[in-house]
């Protein structure tokens, strides 16, 4: 099965992406993530990539397209994937039909997490990641168990990241309802788009999205 999720900054997407592939056994593939792996490394790409990523812009339609094309290109995709935070701008969706209709592939399902920009900016900047294990967490609505010590692999180390501060967050939000969402229309026409609350809790709206998924 291959799904995108679909939604603002904020929205839920890594989250519910992460228990999706925990479910499905299909791997979530964050194009935000890559980037920031990309970022980390010094790669060209990264170097290219950094100063659009802190400014809350997209990186160009032509490196994203090839970035997503060779990835899902490896053997750990033949069962399927959960795209998060790709495709971003029209052009973007229609790379990936093509790239798509030459593998026999299609997308199952585009899942839109639907939100309140205000809440995302509360949730955004406040949310910290564990630097060992990516587990997700939030200063007000989901913090650690123990003050300091990470859940899931009992990492002591957090990291927030570089575009999650408030005027970042806006000029993201910007872009999202401006060059995103036109693409839900483009889905829509194939019959395949299903809108949840995001704004609902973490278990609901996971419950909400298994349902569409038929799981
Ligand atoms: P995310 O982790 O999905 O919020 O992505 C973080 C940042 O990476 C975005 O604000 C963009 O600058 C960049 N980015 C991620 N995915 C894409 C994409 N599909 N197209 C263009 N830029 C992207």
């Amino acid at each position: 099965m291959n799904l995108i999720l679909l939604g603002a900054p904020g929205a839920g997407k890594g989250t519910q992406a992460k228990r999706l592939q925990d479910t499905l056994c299909i791997i979530q593939l964050s194009t935000g993530d890559m980037l920031r792996a990309e970022v980390a490394s010094g790669s060209e790409l990264g170097r290219k990539a950094e100063k659009l990523i802190q400014a809350g812009r997209l990186v160009p339609d032509e490196l994203m397209i090839d970035m997503i094309a060779k990835r899902i290109d490896r053997d750990d995709c033949k069962k399927g994937f959960i795209l998060d935070g790709f495709p971003r701008t029209v052009p973007q969706a229609s790379a990936l039909d093509r790239l798509l209709a030459e593998k026999k592939l299609k997308i199952d399902h585009v899942l839109v997490l639907d939100s309140d920009d205000e809440a995302l900016v509360e949730r955004i900047t406040g949310r910290f990641t564990c630097v060992q294990c990516g587990a997700g967490y939030h200063e007000r609505f989901q913090r650690p168990k123990v003050d300091g010590i990470c859940d899931k692999c009992g990492g002591t180390k957090f990291s927030r990241r570089a575009d999650d501060n408030a005027e970042t967050v806006r000029a993201r939000l910007k872009t999202y309802h401006e060059v995103t969402t036109p693409i839900i229309d483009h889905y829509r026409t194939k019959g395949v788009v299903s809108v949840v609350d995001g704004m609902a809790s973490i278990d609901e709206v996971t419950r909400q999205l298994k349902e569409v998924v038929g799981k």
